[in-house]
């Protein structure tokens, strides 16, 4: 540790470039020790009215909606040479408030921004502003061209699990077409999107075009979705504050992108590597303590591979290093907070109480390190049955429950029971077989014998309740832009043109 070195830092919001503070404080907790590691100001309506105003000077003023796309491509690319330069700061900053490990935040949470950020920049650099369209002879000769212009004014709104990757999925798209940002973090983890905003003055984003408003959802988050100078807002978060969000955003008709919660299920074929299912899916289950949206945590499993699997798992599970995540070789750290740590062995306690079985963990580590801070071992539950609660709603903690199937049909059948349509993985050594229940899946990220696998040139979203729109992929820039049709009327005859529908008498 470096940064606070045992002091309380504190960080002001940023707003039209300027630090901007406030008396009245956030706490930002550092879930391995339970103590207070930094303030940040409690932003309020005033201070978003404030941003949003600086925003739209920005936008207004022409400096970066106007200034060319190469330009605006420049500026991106030396922020992501930014970002890479200042990787451990970063990582510390991020850490101190969500408790990832400095191995995962080095290689996943921050080691993704400035690749992503490339990405992003080189989609920008053959994104047509202007698309020609065909001369038309209906209903008169003519010719239509698109334009695709900024929408104005994105919000974004982070959650607390991978605070400044999901927030740049949204900032850096909005920023290359030429909005102004306004951002709100999860107000546990507001310090690395702070640093990152700070960052992007120095590579040449100008003052009031990035902002960031530091504060509670209910207070600084749903002002900024409904203030009616916002005209896009992208979220990241969970179901029913999503519903929120989605509601403040009608009285003013925003467009809307929704990153939501899942419960995502894995499928285990009986011909799977049965090694590389229990490695993948502790993986994909276990990583970051399964706060992670598309975390699978509903294993299905063929009965004929049912309890040599759950033996590997378990196995590979007992390897896994749970301690302080700013030591190298630890594997996993605490959850967020003691009401999160509370609410996932709440979950243990009721799937016990219906009848599953604690194959692995179930509890709170023992030993004096984890006597402070907030602690949950890596758990298996096997005897789940998918009307259990553990097998249909989203903990967001590292828990993983294993179903037994007996046909394909069964497992897809279940596999699709959900309100949530994040993500799904199929496990099988037949490439075909896989991709053929991939197919059935009802999800917006299937992966076959991987998991976690971001790959910023595919779309990721989700389908039913899990969300609104795709964030990456080769359309990511166009969630920030308006479409404007331009008609030019070519045949320069006033009698070529259908005015007589109307004016029939006026000759
Ligand atoms: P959350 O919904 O509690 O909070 C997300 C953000 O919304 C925070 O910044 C919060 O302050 C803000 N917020 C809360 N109430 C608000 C309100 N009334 N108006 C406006 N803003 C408000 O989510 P979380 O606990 O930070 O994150 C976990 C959830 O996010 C999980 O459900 C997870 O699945 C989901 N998630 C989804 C994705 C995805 O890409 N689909 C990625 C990561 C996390």
């Amino acid at each position: 540790m470096t940064i606070t070195d045992g002091h309380v830092l504190h960080v002001p919001m940023l707003i039209d470039g300027k630090d901007v503070d406030s008396t009245d404080l956030i706490e930002v907790v550092t879930p391995w020790n339970g103590q207070v590691s930094a303030t940040v100001p409690r932003g309020d309506s005033p201070h978003v009215d404030a941003a949003v105003a600086a925003a739209r000077t920005g936008f207004e003023s022409g400096v970066w909606a106007r200034a060319t796309a190469q330009h605006r491509i420049e500026v991106i690319r030396r922020l992501a040479q930014l970002v890479g330069d200042h990787l451990e700061e970063l990582v510390e900053l991020e850490t101190l408030g969500n408790g990832a490990t400095v191995r995962q935040a080095t290689g996943f949470h921050i080691g993704y921004v400035a690749p992503h950020m490339e990405y992003f920049a080189d989609l920008a650099a053959r994104f047509d502003y202007e698309i020609p369209g065909p001369r038309t002879t209906f209903p008169t000769l003519g010719q239509s061209s698109v334009r695709r212009e900024p929408i104005g004014v994105v919000a974004v709104i982070a959650p607390f699990n991978f605070p400044l990757l999901l927030a740049s999925w949204k900032i850096v798209p909005a920023l290359l077409v030429g909005n102004s940002v306004v951002v709100k973090p999860d107000e546990r983890t507001s310090l690395a999107i702070l640093r990152f905003a700070r960052l992007a003055l120095d590579a040449g984003v100008p003052p009031g075009v990035l902002n960031v408003v530091t504060g509670t959802g209910p207070e600084a988050g749903a002002a900024l979705a409904a203030h009616s100078d916002v005209g896009k807002i992208g979220f990241t978060g969970s179901v029913p504050v999503g519903r929120q969000i989605m509601r403040l955003a009608a009285d003013t008709v925003k467009n809307v992108t929704l990153e939501l919660g899942g419960k995502s299920p894995a499928i285990v074929l009986p011909d799977a590597d049965l090694d590389l299912a229990a490695d993948g899916l502790l993986y994909g289950g276990l990583l970051y303590s399964g706060q992670v949206c598309e975390s699978m945590t509903r294993l299905f499993v063929h009965e004929s591979i049912h309890d040599s699997f759950v033996a590997r798992l378990v196995e590979r599970a007992s390897t896994i290093v749970v301690g302080q995540p700013d030591d190298w070789d630890t594997d996993l750290g605490p959850v967020i907070s003691a009401e999160s740590r509370d609410r996932i062995l709440g979950y243990i306690a009721g799937a016990v109480a219906q009848g599953a079985t604690v194959a692995f963990g179930g509890g709170v580590p023992e030993g004096s390190q984890f006597s402070r801070g907030f602690w949950v071992e890596p758990t298996i539950l096997t005897g789940v049955t998918p009307e259990m609660a553990v097998a249909r709603e989203e903990i967001f903690g590292p828990v993983l429950s294993v179903l037994s199937y007996r046909t394909v049909d069964e497992a897809v059948a279940l596999a699709n029971d959900s309100e949530y349509g994040l993500a799904a993985s199929v496990w099988s050594r037949d490439n075909d077989a896989a991709i053929a229940v991939a197919d059935r899946i009802r999800a917006g990220s299937v992966w076959i014998n991987d998991a976690h696998q971001i790959n910023a040139a595919a779309p990721f979203g989700g389908y039913r309740q899990s969300g609104v729109g795709r964030e990456l992929g080769p359309q990511a820039l166009e969630a920030f832009v308006e479409t404007k049709a331009i008609h030019i009327d070519l045949s320069g005859r006033r009698d070529a043109r259908p005015y007589d529908v109307l004016l029939s008498h006026a000759d």
